[in-house]
């Protein structure tokens, strides 16, 4: 693609974006495997070094696979905007997440966040950044009273960090008046926009200052890799430290994944659009259904954070959860009549996913603290994939008898 073409649609750029000509005219950019990079002399070796001069030095700190999927994510992530953010690849989102935190927070610190959170970045707020000194506070951020009362009252607040949707009731969170409010007092605003991706939603618009994503997820879209992303508007602070803290904590992520996860998402328009098409017509489905207590979706005028969703998403995205009206033993029931839809936890795949959250990944929370969330026994999360509707529908309904 020509640089100064006028991309104009989505799909141009997630087909576009991102890719330089391969030196030996490759069509797509090859799995680099390699360790290191060489130099012609030892000056160039020396300017390398000292950022003089531009190019790869040695795989951890990045390669031309792993540049291509960073900077297709950064284009998507401010399409239609008039500013540039910078990527940084990563092992995983959750290395991703903690280069963030460990690139922003010190001794002291604290993070203000909602209660709804992946289970793994709350388990790193609640037990790992405690012991270097920083910890949370945690208020349901749907209250924008209460998020202002909270970064009003203590000064030790240094970011905001949402996520939105958010696992597994699907609750969203207000990103442009929250960070309006987290500005207002001087905070840092951190989004993990894995659930929506760039095609939904675009937290960069909001005024945040920096976005993760586990690509893992809807990006890569086929499950076939583990990795993450951290992405931040201050370039100089992205180029600079960001990069020294992802360097040191080597959590890099590798050619092969890259590679995948560039080809993933050059359809991301086109499955988004399937997904969420989907997922409106299992949710009209469930909510009628006898054995059905409760929809939990963004989408439907029931749920709580509709109208919020509605504001910032472009479609209400393909995750949803079910209660159903017998608890537990229904929902391992359900779980293991299903002939089609998948049996397994993560998200994002072609594939519809189910899991029963109360027996797998929130097995570990006690009961009380569970239900608090939103988690009860009978809750199904489900992340609804590509197949033709009929047949998802076919599968739930037989599953449900
Ligand atoms: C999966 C996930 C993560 C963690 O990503 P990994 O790639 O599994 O490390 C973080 N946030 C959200 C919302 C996720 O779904």
């Amino acid at each position: 693609m020509d640089k100064n073409f006028p991309i104009s649609g989505f799909s141009s750029l997630a087909i576009h974006g991102g890719h330089v000509q391969d030196p030996n005219y490759a069509h797509l950019t090859p799995i680099y495997a390699a360790s290191t990079y060489v130099f012609d002399t030892a000056e160039q070796g020396m300017r390398r070094f000292s950022g003089q001069e531009e190019g790869y030095i040695y795989s951890r700190w990045g390669n031309p696979t792993m540049t291509e999927a960073e900077d297709k994510i950064a284009a998507m992530e401010t399409f239609g905007l008039d500013f540039e953010v910078k990527g940084i690849l990563h092992a995983s989102g959750m290395a991703a997440i903690s280069t963030l935190f460990l690139a922003n927070l010190k001794q002291g610190d604290k993070v203000l966040s909602h209660f709804s959170l992946y289970g793994g970045t709350q388990e790193i707020l609640n037990r790992l950044l405690p012991e270097t000194g920083v910890q949370s506070t945690i208020v349901d951020l749907r209250d924008l009273n209460k998020a202002e009362e909270a970064l009003q009252q203590d000064p030790a607040i240094k970011m905001l960090y949402l996520e939105t949707p958010a696992n597994p009731t699907i609750q969203c969170v207000d990103i442009e008046e929250l960070t309006k409010l987290a500005k207002k007092y001087g905070k840092i605003v951190a989004c993990d926009n894995t659930f929506a991706t760039p095609y939904l939603q675009q937290p960069f618009k909001f005024g945040v200052d920096f976005v993760v994503h586990s690509t893992t997820k809807f990006l890569n879209g086929h499950g076939t890799i583990i990795g993450g992303i951290l992405l931040g508007r201050n370039i100089e602070f992205m180029k600079t430290h960001a990069t020294k803290i992802h360097r040191l904590l080597g959590g890099n992520s590798n050619s092969f994944d890259a590679f995948l996860l560039v080809n993933g998402m050059k359809t991301l328009e086109v499955r988004m659009e399937r997904h969420c098409n989907n997922a409106m017509a299992v949710a009209h489905f469930l909510q009628s259904h006898d054995a059905v207590a409760k929809v939990n979706y963004n989408g439907l005028p029931e749920h709580p954070d509709h109208l919020v969703a509605l504001k910032q998403m472009r479609h209400p995205g393909a995750m949803m959860s079910i209660e159903l009206k017998d608890g537990l033993v229904a929902g391992v029931k359900m779980m293991n009549k299903l002939k089609l839809c998948t049996r397994t936890v993560s998200l994002g795949t072609c594939d519809t996913l189910l899991c029963h959250p109360a027996s797998m990944t929130h097995a570990g929370v006690p009961k009380e603290q569970r239900e608090k969330y939103g988690i009860t026994d009978g809750l199904i999360r489900m992340s609804i994939g590509m197949e033709n509707v009929q047949d998802i529908l076919a599968d739930l309904d037989q599953a449900l008898r």
